[in-house]
């Protein structure tokens, strides 16, 4: 179900599905999508500094009914705060825009060179101080792992990265299980650019599922952390109805044959941003 968890291996449970809010409106879009969400039984919300939306995240939260301990709330922080040095600042601005007195996962949202490393500190006092349940990192390639890994004392539990059916990251994935960090995917439809394909579409058709029910199930059946973004309240709905079917060995074969190493999003060894 929507209460299903991965467990971190600091031990802390994170729900394999979740609510993505990138691009969400600050305000009534942000705060209708999250209130439906938890409405329809979703208990993770991934937002970010940089989505301008932490505010209207909060405010979901607090107007949801459902009590804090139940919710795991992600948050991230932004490039310029890694380059200012003002992790900390940051880190107490989105605390106090939620409105939360900690969240459940905070990750460094790209691997800013010369600088991750610092930040990686500041997050282990955070998380040593008890603000936060557990501390990850997001857009980070097996070097920067590695690289964070030689100096950090805290394993990341989490790595966010984009991932779908045309950039499967298998060797990341084996990676990161092997290092016990639990892999989760950004733009799990490929930001809605996966939907029409032809071989996700004929699967679809034969469980008389959707082609993003599809995606997202093949998600948890390889055991990646997924969270679909969806404005919309029915497909929230539908995003989320993926627990009463499962893919085939051939559908899952079928799937991961389609890994084209195509990327949407920047490339995390190479951005500038
Ligand atoms: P996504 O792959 O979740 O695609 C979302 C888009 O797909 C929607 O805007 C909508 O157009 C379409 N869609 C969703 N459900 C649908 C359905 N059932 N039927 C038809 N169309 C549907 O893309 P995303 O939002 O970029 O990624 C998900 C989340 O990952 C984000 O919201 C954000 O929380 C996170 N993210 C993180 C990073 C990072 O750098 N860490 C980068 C991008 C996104």
């Amino acid at each position: 179900s929507l209460h299903d968890t991965t467990t971190l291996h600091n031990g802390v449970k994170m729900p394999w599905f979740g609510l993505g809010v990138y691009k969400v409106q600050e305000g009534e879009e942000a705060l209708q999508s999250v209130k439906s969400a938890i409405k329809a039984g979703y208990r993770s919300i991934d937002t970010a500094a940089l989505y301008e939306n932490e505010d209207s995240v909060g405010q979901a939260i607090k107007e949801s009914g459902v009590p804090r301990e139940e919710l795991f709330i992600t948050t991230k922080v932004w490039n310029s705060d890694q380059r200012n040095d003002s992790v900390l600042e940051a880190f107490e601005t989105s605390l106090v825009k939620l409105g939360l007195d900690y969240v459940d996962l905070y990750l460094v949202h790209w691997p800013v060179k010369g600088k991750y490393k610092q930040t990686w500190k500041v997050l282990e006092k955070l998380y040593k101080d008890g603000r936060i349940r557990a501390i990850g990192v997001s857009n980070f390639n097996i070097n920067h792992l590695e690289d964070l890994m030689s100096v950090a004392e805290i394993k990341p539990m989490v790595n966010q990265v984009e991932l779908h059916p045309l950039l499967a990251q298998s060797e990341l994935r084996n990676f990161c299980k092997k290092q016990e960090i639990q892999i989760e995917a950004w733009a799990p439809l490929g930001q809605g650019r996966l939907l029409e394909h032809p071989v996700l579409k004929e699967i679809a058709a034969s469980h008389n599922k959707s082609t993003a029910q599809v995606i997202l199930r093949w998600d948890l059946q390889n055991e990646i952390v997924t969270i679909p973004k969806s404005v919309k309240e029915s497909r929230i709905i539908e995003n989320a109805n993926i627990f009463d079917f499962v893919l085939r060995e051939s559908d899952m074969e079928k799937i991961n044959a389609l890994n084209e190493n195509n990327r949407y999003g920047a490339d995390p060894d190479n951005f500038n941003f």
